[in-house]
């Protein structure tokens, strides 16, 4: 087993560019954008108070096996964007 990072006790609102990979017990994984945490329960709340928090959308249980915070660096938005805006026109 790995243990958990010991980042428990930074608050979501120094982190704002992170996003939080989590993996449930039951194998699904999802990466959960910081900004939604803090709109949802504040800016006063910890990543450790954050995974307590987080149910799976999977399962249903609160049984985070695993989390890692990943930096964004603001190209979030990008990538959404990116996404969308790369379907080319169609042939005539
Ligand atoms: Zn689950």
């Amino acid at each position: 087993m790995k243990p958990l990072p010991k980042q428990g006790g930074t608050r979501l609102a120094t982190i704002p560019k992170h996003q939080i990979f989590v993996e449930c017990a039951c194998g699904h994984k999802c990466p959960v954008p910081v900004p939604v945490l803090i709109e949802r329960w504040g800016d006063l709340i910890t990543v450790g108070e954050a995974i307590g928090k987080l149910r799976c959308s999977h399962c249903g249980l609160k049984q985070i096996s695993e989390y890692r915070l990943i930096y964004q660096g603001g190209s979030w938005a990008a990538m959404q964007g990116a996404e969308q805006g790369q379907r080319k026109p169609p042939p005539e």
